[in-house]
């Protein structure tokens, strides 16, 4: 059997109450989404305790990211991110016509908040920021995001890609809550694609001021979020309790994996979303064949790294064993 391990998808199987949600909506599929997505987005601003007019959705987190960037950036603009990080920013920031300054991580695969402030100019609209960091797993601090907010110059939008928030144990991480009350030009990025197991129907979206998330929403695609996805993310936040301790198996497994990864004399960072880092550098391309080998499908990076989402128990057993025999014959 082939273990999906390359794309930090949930390996749980949708709820069945979700499922039957979705089967009843398929009825209906000869008539449009409410385009406005209004039950949705006010779930999501009671969720995040804000108003209806501070939240938008989109096609997966990754559509909103694009519509913000559409909506903020022209060409000759620039848009200051970490890398190694999503591999979808440089592009949504190149589609704008603006360029992307990717910034190193630290040696501990942190974000360098000096040396991003220090990239910002004049041409900065955007500074993008992925808690916690994939691939690499360490989180931006409450103080680290504090610091972006109060240097960089008014102008500049602070986007916190929060994907994997759920998944965060490390008490120091970012309370975006507590920020966006006080800093007009934060915007926190969330998906129903990791934590929620929807990736397949693509739901995201963006909580920030009203007067952005208004241009947001009139530079979003008309009926972008499906008829099947706005009900099964709606059904999702129902069973939000069930989801979410489906969610602490999952840090417990990457607990037990890291531990034993560590135990094998692997330097994995501080693992927070449901991925780990291996920092192999030029040897990604040979670990990753010897994962494929053993039926495990991880994510290479050439040159850098690898990738593995965490997955059930048994397919955390067989990464577990193929890094073991790796480092013994390195
Ligand atoms: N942000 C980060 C950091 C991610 O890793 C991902 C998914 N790999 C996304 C956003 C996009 O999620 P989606 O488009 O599925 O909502």
């Amino acid at each position: 059997m082939v273990e999906k391990l390359s794309s930090n998808e949930n390996p749980f199987p949708p709820l069945p109450g979700v499922l039957s949600a979705v089967t009843d909506a398929a009825a209906d599929l000869n008539r449009y989404p409410d385009m406005a997505t209004s039950e949705l987005i006010a779930a999501l601003a009671e969720l995040n305790g804000v108003e209806n007019d501070q939240i938008v959705v989109g096609n997966g987190s990754t559509a909103v990211l694009e519509t913000i960037l559409k909506a903020l950036c022209q060409e000759g603009d620039e848009v200051v991110h970490a890398w190694r990080s999503f591999e979808a920013y440089p592009i949504a920031v190149a589609v704008t016509g603006a360029t992307s300054v990717p910034v190193p991580l630290t040696s501990e695969g942190r974000h360098d908040v000096d040396a991003m402030l220090a990239a910002v100019t004049d041409r900065t609209r955007a500074i993008l920021l992925c808690t916690p960091n994939n691939p690499t797993g360490p989180v931006l601090t409450q103080a680290e995001v504090e610091r972006v907010l109060a240097e960089a110059p008014s102008d500049v939008l602070v986007l916190l890609d929060e994907a994997y928030v759920e998944f965060v144990r490390d008490p120091d991480v970012v309370d975006a809550a507590s920020l966006l009350p006080h800093h007009s030009r934060l915007v926190v990025l969330r998906t129903f694609s990791k934590a929620y197991g929807l990736a397949g129907l693509r739901v995201g979206y963006a909580v920030g001021r009203a007067r952005l998330v208004g241009g947001f929403r009139a530079a979003s695609t008309p009926f972008g979020v499906n008829a099947l996805a706005q009900v099964a993310a709606l059904e999702s936040l129902r069973h939000r309790a069930e989801l979410l301790e489906r969610v602490e198996q999952l840090v417990q497994e990457r607990g037990r994996l890291v531990a034993a990864l560590r135990g094998q004399g692997w330097d994995i960072p501080d693992a927070q979303g449901n991925f780990v880092w291996f920092d192999v550098g030029d040897r990604a391309g040979v670990l990753a064949r010897a994962f494929a080998e053993a039926g495990v499908i991880v994510r290479p990076f050439a040159g850098e790294g690898v990738r593995v989402t965490v997955g059930d128990r048994d397919a955390n057993d067989i990464v577990i064993d193929v890094a073991g025999d790796f480092i013994a014959g390195a």
